[in-house]
């Protein structure tokens, strides 16, 4: 079933109805095992509540997430223990989740404490390896997080979502807040890292340039819903979606990018949507059929499902 997050909105004065800000609204999608998907959207279009989702830091308001076939709102305790193992999450600033009184050796041990990995000896092997692997000497364990730049730190932050030798990590924002030739290091290192243990990644980013580059397949976000699934790279097709369009247009490589559209206007306020397709009061495309229904996601042709009135659904077999 589509997932979806509300959070209810404080009321303002007495006598208002309770409203509720649609951060996630009603999406379906899958990830394939191994896969990178990416997630891309303006600030507050809901890719880091469906993030926060996947990883159960939220809890949704209606629809289920399906881990491995199974909907893990149905999972016993000590399932829901493994599952915490297996999926991991790498935000943005590297600073909220390190202890500035901790050294980064405790930081990463703590994680296997709490699951009860391994002796002493063993977790600090782990913790070596780990370093090593996102590309820090193990002497890193005995240093503090002030005494790091900002891409060790996420290197850190990184080790710290791998240390209990989880399959599917989400990632996001992680580059972000970093220097543009940091960016493509770390970059490299998560598909290194991916391809080395067989990882499956959501990736969120609010970048396109970055998620078209890391990612396997796509998904366009605008608020709260998705609004286009595309495979990425040169096996993908043009976008379609005009807002995804729009999207594209706004990075500066001719490729895809032949007709030029230019957002105009605000993003809406995801606590009063706008009627219909959600995207009507920006869309140059927009009829009065827009204004009214409420476009789904349609698979219309291979690998690509898009939400959007001027695409008929795809006939053939998937
Ligand atoms: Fe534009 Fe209509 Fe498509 Fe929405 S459904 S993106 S308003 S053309
Ligand atoms: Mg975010």
């Amino acid at each position: 079933s589509s997932l979806t997050k509300h959070y209810p909105v404080p009321k303002q004065g007495l006598f208002e109805k309770q409203h509720v800000l649609r951060a996630v609204d009603g999406i379906s999608f899958h990830i394939a095992e191994g896969e990178i998907f990416g997630l891309v959207g303006e600030s507050g279009c809901g890719k880091s509540t469906t993030g926060q989702l996947l990883v159960q830091l939220v809890k949704q308001t209606q629809g289920d997430i399906l881990y491995r076939g199974r909907p893990i709102g149905g999972l016993s305790g000590s399932e829901m223990k493994s599952l915490r193992r297996d999926i991991q999450i790498v935000f943005q600033d590297p600073y909220s989740s390190l202890n500035p009184k901790k050294t980064i050796g405790w930081t990463l041990e703590e994680p296997l404490i709490i699951h009860r990995v391994g002796d002493k000896l063993t977790r600090r092997r782990i913790v070596s390896e780990t370093l090593e692997q996102v590309g820090l000497d193990p002497d890193y364990a005995s240093r503090y997080p002030h005494e790091l730049s900002g891409g060790q730190k996420q290197r850190v932050g990184i080790a710290a979502a791998l240390v209990l030798s989880p399959k599917f990590i989400v990632i996001d924002e992680a580059v972000s807040a970093l220097d543009v030739s940091v960016q493509s290091q770390i970059l490299n290192l998560l598909k290194e890292l991916q391809q080395k243990r067989g990882l499956t990644y959501l990736f969120i980013s609010h970048d396109l340039n970055v998620v078209e580059y890391i990612s396997d397949r796509v998904g366009v976000m605008y608020l709260g819903k998705m609004v286009e699934i595309f495979e990425a790279g040169e096996a993908g097709a043009e976008p379609l979606h005009p807002y995804t369009r729009a999207l594209f247009s706004s990075i500066p490589d001719v490729k895809k990018r032949k007709e030029r559209t230019t957002l105009q206007g605000e993003v809406p306020s995801p606590i009063h949507p706008p009627s219909g397709c959600a995207f009507h009061p920006r869309c140059p495309l927009a009829t009065n059929v827009c204004r009214n229904v409420v476009p789904e996601l349609r698979r219309v042709g291979p690998g690509r499902e898009v939400s959007c009135h001027l695409y008929e659904e795809a006939n053939d077999k998937p």
